[in-house]
């Protein structure tokens, strides 16, 4: 029986009503989706509460005892419905906000329930809103101790289709199947892995035996969700090697000679010559070079880049060179300008704010090659823009050009031109193996001599007078400080009229000094004006929102603040903190927050203060946040959206997944032998349900 065939609406209890909400709420349809949607956690339910035991602090419990009456109170949206609900120990209120009216009928007075809920505190006194009652008898139907528990949402809830529900649905079909699931998995996958069978851990998933059952399931189940991602990313590494050449840039020329040895103002570190080095033995295969290249913010990433586009000038190609915003594009091609001048190379900015007539100029100059590095932003590789014979391009910021846009590359080119990633939002090792699997890596893990780390100090709004005039004291020094504020679209309105208020606060605060401003919601031409006069250090202070977060070089400016740094993320404050301690001079960073502040809040405050090191605080990201909050997953176009496994946990299964897919596709790359069918059509299934079919673009 093909489980994905099977419709829930038809179930027992289910219909057309319900089956359209699991639908749109959680994507389940079929048998086989709900049997793969897994709890979230489990619960032990063997164990039952008296009142007296309990307090504000405890996870989800149950009490078994009576209802002794109800009560509706409140008006309008706060009206409510509340039971006293008792054992022998004491009695404690139940609140219902919604189906006041249901809710009597539905639970009896005087009938023993076990109930399960969560105790919250509310005012002074100990609540348990919208708890799950069960009649004892009911309630021991085939139940063990540990359980599962399922996300719902609020519309789910509202049609009666709470964890509990889910679990009746499964068990429904789990009693309902004549034979075992089919598997999923290889005999020999199952074997080399310690796997035990997809009938076995969909069982014990959602009713485990015992807790070792439990983690043997959740072991199989992590790794054929890891396993079946990285026979994805590595067959479209394949492909792509087989299918695509690579330009040999084979020489290493004038251009690049003469611009080492005359126009490099400094000596190379370490890592960057190392990363060149590996740049040049990758352009040099005749196979099309696909690397991501990590550096912490002032790692020197723009000279790397600058020397692989020489090379491929060397060779007889153009190169091009792309920004996330405009800013940082124009800064690339100031940069860019000075680093070559007097080599008799031709530099052009194509943004989407070039007019039209330099563009009509600029593109037949594209075309022909006569423009032999391109900066620019996204508009660079719009369709218009036809390149005469692009060898590299180098994307700054990767988290904003994903997968899909180098599959554009891939397409618009017989021979694809190598890419180029940069980032400085290090991505941890084993998201970047699942995500950007089929990039090569290149780390820059030095920071130019001379650098002193940035020192980071969390302090309270209410300490705000001190710290302005330790500021005072850097401005007087001749240094320029960042204040920037939040903005998020959510609170769009209020964020923008905090940072407008900051503005002028900061004006009064520091009238001897200029202050510019900056903001999302500016025209690019005004964000630039803004940006210049605080880069020629026209004005002292520059207040702004995170868009200066990405790129942007003014050595001089050696002190940030953030303001409501409890608003950030770790790697955003790690970002905007790489704006600063550019220069040789000691810089600071101020990360101001109110004074109550949740632990998680407190711990990234902490780590920041910490420590200085990208790779430890994206890890410490990870493990915070989880996988799907980190910048550019989103964005990244890949369909990235695991059940079960946890990317900051299971760097073990990943890498075990990774080998033995990688195995595998060595010796068979399409997985055409018969012994891997069951591999194939597995495969094929999950592509299918997949909405983006991202790894088919090449
Ligand atoms: P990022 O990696 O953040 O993009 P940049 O490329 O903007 O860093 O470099 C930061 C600063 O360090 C620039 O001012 C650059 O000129 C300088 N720099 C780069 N490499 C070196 C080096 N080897 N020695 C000294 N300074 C360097
Ligand atoms: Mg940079």
């Amino acid at each position: 029986m093909d489980l994905s065939q099977q419709n829930i609406m038809y179930l027992p209890g289910i219909g057309p009503k319900k089956a359209e909400i699991l639908k749109k709420e959680i994507e389940v349809a079929s048998w086989e989706d709900i049997l793969f949607y897994f709890p979230y956690k489990y619960i032990d339910r063997s164990k039952i509460f008296k009142i007296r035991e309990i307090d504000g602090t405890m996870p989800f419990i149950q009490l078994k005892g009576k209802i002794r009456n109800y009560e509706f109170l409140g008006e309008g949206s706060g009206r409510r419905l509340t039971a006293v609900f008792y054992d022998d120990t004491g009695t404690i209120e139940l609140v219902w906000f919604r189906m006041l009216k249901q809710i009597p009928d539905l639970y009896k007075i005087g009938t023993e329930y076990i109930l399960f809920g969560k105790p919250t505190i509310f005012g002074h006194r100990i609540n348990i809103a919208h708890p799950e009652l069960e009649t004892e008898n009911k309630f021991y139907e085939g139940e063990v101790g540990v359980q599962g528990q399922y996300n719902t949402t609020e519309k789910m809830k509202n049609a009666f289709l709470h964890s509990r529900a889910i679990q009746k649905i499964i068990t429904q079909i789990l009693e309902n199947l004549k034979t075992p699931l089919t598997e999923t998995l290889s005999e020999d996958i199952i074997e080399k892995a310690h796997l035990i069978g997809l009938d076995e851990a969909i069982r014990n998933i959602h009713f485990p035996k015992s807790a070792s059952e439990l983690r043997k399931a959740q072991y199989r189940l992590k790794f054929e969700e890891l396993f079946y991602l990285q026979i994805n990313i590595l067959q479209v590494t394949k492909y792509r090697e087989k299918r695509l050449g690579g330009f040999r840039f084979t020489k290493v020329g004038d251009y690049f000679n003469n611009f080492y040895h005359r126009n490099l103002p400094f000596e190379l570190t370490n890592a960057q010559k190392r990363v060149i080095r590996e740049i040049r033995q990758d352009v040099n295969t005749g196979r099309q070079m696909n690397r991501l290249l990590q550096g912490d913010v002032g790692s020197g990433k723009t000279l790397v880049a600058l020397l692989a586009l020489l090379l491929a000038l060397d060779n007889g190609f153009q190169g091009a060179i792309m920004a996330p915003t405009e800013i940082l594009a124009n800064q690339h091609y100031e940069t860019i300008q000075s680093l070559v001048a007097g080599l008799n190379i031709e530099v052009a900015l194509l943004t989407g704010s070039t007019k039209k007539k330099q563009r009509t100029v600029m593109l037949p100059r594209i075309k022909s090659g006569e423009i032999q590095i391109l900066v620019g932003t996204h508009a660079l590789i719009e369709d218009t823009v036809a390149f005469g014979h692009l060898g590299l391009i180098v994307v700054d910021e990767q988290h904003r050009f994903g997968v899909a846009q180098r599959a554009k590359l891939w397409e618009k080119n017989t021979i694809p031109p190598h890419v180029l990633v940069m980032t400085a939002t290090p991505i941890p090792r084993t998201l970047a193996m699942t995500i950007y699997g089929d990039l090569d890596v290149s780390v820059i893990d030095e920071l130019p001599p001379g650098r002193k780390p940035v020192k980071t100090y969390h302090v309270y709004d209410a300490k705000r007078g001190q710290l302005y005039e330790s500021v005072r004291k850097q401005l007087r020094e001749g240094r320029q400080v960042y204040i920037v504020y939040p903005l998020i679209e959510e609170s769009e309105k209020v964020d923008l009229q905090n940072l407008m208020e900051g503005f002028e606060n900061t004006k009064k605060i520091f009238p001897e000094y200029r202050v510019c401003m900056i903001h999302g919601k500016m025209k690019a031409a005004e964000k630039e004006a803004q940006m210049q006069k605080f880069v020629a250090g026209e004005t002292q202070i520059m207040v702004a929102t995170t868009v200066i977060e990405v790129g942007v070089n003014v050595p001089n400016a050696s002190v940030m603040i953030i303001e409501n740094a409890e608003r950030f993320g770790l790697s955003q404050l790690h970002q905007l903190r790489g704006r600063v301690g550019r220069g040789a001079k000691q810089s600071m960073c101020i990360l101001l927050t109110r004074y109550e502040l949740s632990e998680n809040t407190r711990k990234r405050l902490s780590i920041m203060t910490e420590t200085n090191d990208g790779f430890v605080i994206a890890e410490e990201d990870l493990k915070l946040r989880g996988p799907g909050d980190i910048d550019g997953t989103q964005q990244s176009g890949i369909a990235f959206n695991l059940k079960i496994a946890n990317l900051a946990h299971d760097g073990q299964i990943l890498s075990l997944a990774r080998d033995l897919a990688s195995e595998i596709l060595e010796e068979d790359p399409f997985l055409e032998k018969p012994f891997h069918a069951i591999l194939k059509n597995r495969l094929d299934k999950l592509n299918r349900q997949r909405r983006t079919g991202w790894f088919m673009i090449s």
